[in-house]
This record gives C-alpha cells, sequence and structure tokens, in this order.
C-alpha cells in the first residue's frame, strides 16, 4: 500500500520506517526543511534503537521517501496520517493547530478521495474537526470530492518505539466506514499475524481510549509516588512494598516503581489535556488533579532531600548528575524531572556536571552554553572534583557502580537517587550517605 505520514517526530518518523520495513511504500513529510534533507542522508534526528539502520536500509529499497512538499506529501498516497505534535495550549488543553493545519492543507490540495487517520493523540471529537476542515476547503473550491477519517492513536513507548510498533499489545482503530476499516486491516495485517490485535471502535471511543490508558499509567505513578512519601514518613521501604503488592496480578509489577515523576513528551500533558476535556463538560477530573499535583511536587522531591542535607549550603557545592532524559533509552527532555533538579541547583548557586548517554545535545540546545553547566563525556568524569551524586535517570550502565571508588570520589560523600537504583546497606558500607526515593536516609 501507498501512506504518506505527516510529521517526521517520534511517532511519525518511527510508524514511517516500521511500515516501510513491512512493504509500504511510505512517504514521511514534514515541514521542517532541514529535518527532510538530513533524512534524506540517513540522519536521523531523534535517538531511537534500532531506528538509524531501518531508515538507512528501508531508504536504499526504495520504500522510504521524504519530503517537504505538502504537494507531493498529499499526491503521493490515498491513505494520510496526521502524526505532527500535539503540544498543551496555555490552558493545558491540546492545541490541534499543527493537526488541523495539515487537513486544511489537504483539503486544499487533494484531487481525489482521500483517507485521513489520526494518529496525533488528540481530544475527543478531533477527528471530526479534520474532516471539516478538509471538507471546508473542498466545499471553497467546488469540488465534490470526499474525505474519509479514522482515528489510530498510536501507543508506542519512546526507548522500544521500534519494538511496540512491530509487535503491537493493540491497534486501537476508530472508523465508521467499512471501506476505511477494510484499508486499516489490509496496512496493518504484516503487524497483526499472531493474533489479531485490531480492536475496531467508534472514533470517539479510539480518541478517548488513549488518553485513558495515558491517564491510568500516570496515576499508578503518581500513586506509587504518594505511597512512597508516606513509606519515608513512616520508616518502611518502599522497595520491601512494591515487591508485596505488584506479586497481585490485578495490580502487577509495571509501572509501580517510585522516583522522581513522571515526564516525557505525553503523560504530563495528555493528563492536563484530559482534565481540561472534563472541565469544558462541567465535570471536575478529581482523581487527574490529584495525579498532576502529586506530579509536580515529585519532581522537587530531590531537591527537597538536597535542602534537607546541607541546609543553605548549597552555593558553590558541584553536583554530578547521571542521566538527564526523562526516561532511559530516549533523548527526550520534555518535561524531564532532571530539568526541574537542574534549574533549582542553579538557583541556589550550585554547578551541574552531568553526564547522560544521549541526551546531552538536547540539554545544550535547551540551555546553551553556561558556567554552572559542565556537561561530560562519562560517567567517571561526571564524578572528578564532585561533591555529590544525583541519579536523575536509570540508564542501564548506571546499575552497578564502584561505591568504594565513589566513597573517595565525592567530597562529601553522598548520593541522592531519584530511582531507587542501588541497596542501601551496600552503599552505607562503602561509607556513603544515601537519599533515595521512599526508603528513608541512610547513613
Ligand atoms: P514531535 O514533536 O517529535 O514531532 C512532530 C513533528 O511534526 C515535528 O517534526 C514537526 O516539525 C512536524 N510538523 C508540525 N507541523 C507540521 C505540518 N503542518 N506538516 C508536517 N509536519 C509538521 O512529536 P511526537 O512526539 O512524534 O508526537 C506526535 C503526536 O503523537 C503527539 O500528539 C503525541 O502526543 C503523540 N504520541 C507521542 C508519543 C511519543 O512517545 N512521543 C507516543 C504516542 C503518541
Amino acid at each position: 500500500m501507498k501512506v504518506t505520514i505527516f510529521g517526521t517526530g517520534y511517532v511519525g518518523l518511527v510508524s514511517g520506517t516500521c511500515l516501510a520495513d513491512s512493504g509500504h511504500q511510505v512517504m514521511c513529510m514534514d515541514v521542517d526543511a532541514d529535518k527532510i534533507s538530513r533524512l534524506r542522508q540517513g540522519q536521523i534526528p531523534i535517538y531511537e534503537p534500532g531506528l538509524e539502520a531501518m531508515v538507512v536500509e528501508n531508504g536504499k529499497l526504495g520504500n522510504l521517501h521524504f519530503t517537504s512538499d505538502a504537494a507531493e506529501a498529499v499526491g503521493f498516497a490515498d491513505l494520510l496520517f496526521i502524526a505532527v505534535g500535539t503540544p498543551p495550549d496555555e490552558d493545558g488543553s491540546a492545541d490541534l493547530k499543527y493537526v488541523l493545519a495539515v487537513a486544511t492543507e489537504i483539503g486544499r490540495l487533494m484531487d481525489k478521495n482521500k483517507t485521513i487517520v489520526t494518529k496525533s493523540t488528540v481530544p475527543v471529537g478531533t477527528s471530526e474537526k479534520v474532516r471539516q476542515a478538509a471538507q471546508s476547503q473542498l466545499d471553497a473550491r467546488g469540488s465534490s470530492l470526499q474525505v474519509s477519517i479514522a482515528s489510530n492513536p498510536e501507543f508506542l513507548k519512546e526507548g522500544a518505539a521500534v519494538n511496540d510498533f512491530m509487535k503491537p499489545d493493540r491497534i486501537v482503530v476508530g472508523t465508521d466506514s467499512a471501506q476505511v476499516r477494510k484499508q486499516m486491516v489490509e496496512l496493518y495485517a504484516p503487524f497483526n499475524r499472531n493474533s489479531d490485535r485490531m480492536i475496531v471502535m467508534d472514533i470517539r471511543a479510539a480518541e478517548l481510549t488513549k488518553y485513558a490508558a495515558n491517564a491510568m499509567l500516570a496515576t499508578k505513578i503518581s500513586f506509587m509516588n504518594e505511597i512512597a512519601n508516606l513509606a519515608e514518613l513512616l520508616g518502611a521501604d518502599i522497595e520491601q512494598v512494591r515487591h508485596g503488592i505488584g506479586s497481585d496480578p490485578r495490580i502487577g509489577y509495571q509501572f509501580i516503581y517510585p522516583g522522581i515523576g513522571y515526564g516525557g513528551s505525553c503523560f504530563p500533558k495528555d493528563v492536563q489535556a484530559l482534565e481540561r476535556t472534563g472541565r469544558e463538560h462541567g465535570m471536575q477530573m478529581s482523581i487527574l488533579q490529584a495525579v498532576e499535583s502529586v506530579n509536580n511536587l515529585q519532581k522537587q522531591r530531590l531537591v527537597d532531600l538536597i535542602r534537607q542535607h546541607y541546609g543553605n549550603e548549597i552555593n558553590g557545592k558541584t553536583f554530578a548528575i547521571w542521566g538527564l532524559s526523562f526516561k532511559p533509552k530516549t533523548d527526550d527532555m520534555r518535561e524531564a524531572p532532571s530539568r526541574v533538579i537542574m534549574e533549582a541547583l542553579w538557583q541556589a548557586g550550585a554547578i551541574v556536571q552531568a553526564y547522560d548517554p544521549e541526551a546531552m545535545q538536547e540539554v545544550e540546545r535547551l540551555y546553551g552554553q553556561r558556567q554552572d553547566l559542565r556537561l561530560v563525556g562519562t560517567r567517571d568524569a561526571a564524578l572528578v572534583g564532585a561533591d555529590a551524586l544525583i541519579i536523575c535517570t536509570e540508564w542501564q550502565h548506571f546499575r552497578a557502580a564502584n561505591f568504594e571508588r565513589l566513597a573517595e570520589t565525592l567530597s562529601d560523600k553522598v548520593i541522592f537517587d531519584g530511582r531507587n537504583v542501588y541497596d542501601p546497606d551496600t552503599v552505607n558500607e562503602a561509607g556513603l550517605t544515601y537519599y533515595a526515593i521512599g526508603r528513608g536516609a541512610s547513613l
């Protein structure tokens, strides 16, 4: 099949590449001409394991094409996906300007009947707005062409995006058209062979499914963080509690890791947008409000512990930070808890000496050159001359550490671990003070 995807960010590029890899002919379109020209040379703008090789290979095979020309993109296929960003508006609702700009452009340029599939995360009713935006362009030029629509929210996770797309837990398709359903079944057949993972539903239900899924996951995280803070006060170790509750299959072990809050481009904005949708319909979403406020507090948690440890003596200290991205295996810094921590440390007059395997370029882009930020090439280099170590992201190669060496290197012999990576006893035996989340301060 021939498919065009508008937006070559995390979702658009992964979806387009995986569809091309299964043999479809895919055109990826982005308004960022620089991004497109780099993609044509096989340089991918994001870090996503396995993706670059697939982009290069499918480019060579002639399955994957890139353009910044909207007319070429619309003309290429009859099945057009929208995968552009839906950032939060000032009031927390999803800003649909990019989605509707694409729909308008399609309506303006199409010269055959087309199907527009919304893959971006959008509030209930948006697919209908997409149809109207395209249709109004057709009406304006007196065209009798028709636009069909579908909702196909994406559930991939950054860091495991290729695998998630290739082996999805589910493929949600919202449509009211038998013909569109047939198109989607054919498109996803290569990813749907072992068992039927396609769940076809109403368009509005599909749109809400995506928000409900993210809101549920964010709720699990905030719930666990709140229990962790209580455990801290009660002198109970949250990691033991986590094992205790996760063993119940109704609860499960996934997504109950205490930490310094969720970040990234999805959970914060999707929780806000869903809460906003409720408000627009006269409904107060109390759980979502609590999920968000617990998360905002949790991002401050390590800062509070640092203040508690140092009192007013943070000025002039050098903090080594391991891990900056909002989670491992991505370079995404959107809403990353590390940003809250770094900014608080800078405000208190401290110096940050940080290492992240993938996100440092993005950090440099965000903060530019500044005297109180040193980005270094290895985790050991981050420790040189540092007073304390902070762990913001649980990258795999931070999981084992030489604590004796850490105790020799860190002047103040203290670790603030926002991800509960280490065993407190082992850290303490090396003579280090260890603060983690919901485990009490162990000295
Ligand atoms: P992103 O910011 O990484 O990429 C969006 C891309 O769209 C950018 O490259 C931008 O230049 C491009 N764009 C903007 N306007 C355009 C236009 N008119 N025509 C063509 N391209 C245009 O965004 P993302 O993280 O890939 O997210 C896209 C959507 O998917 C969002 O709604 C998001 O909530 C949802 N989503 C994201 C993830 C994720 O893990 N990132 C997972 C599931 C769903």
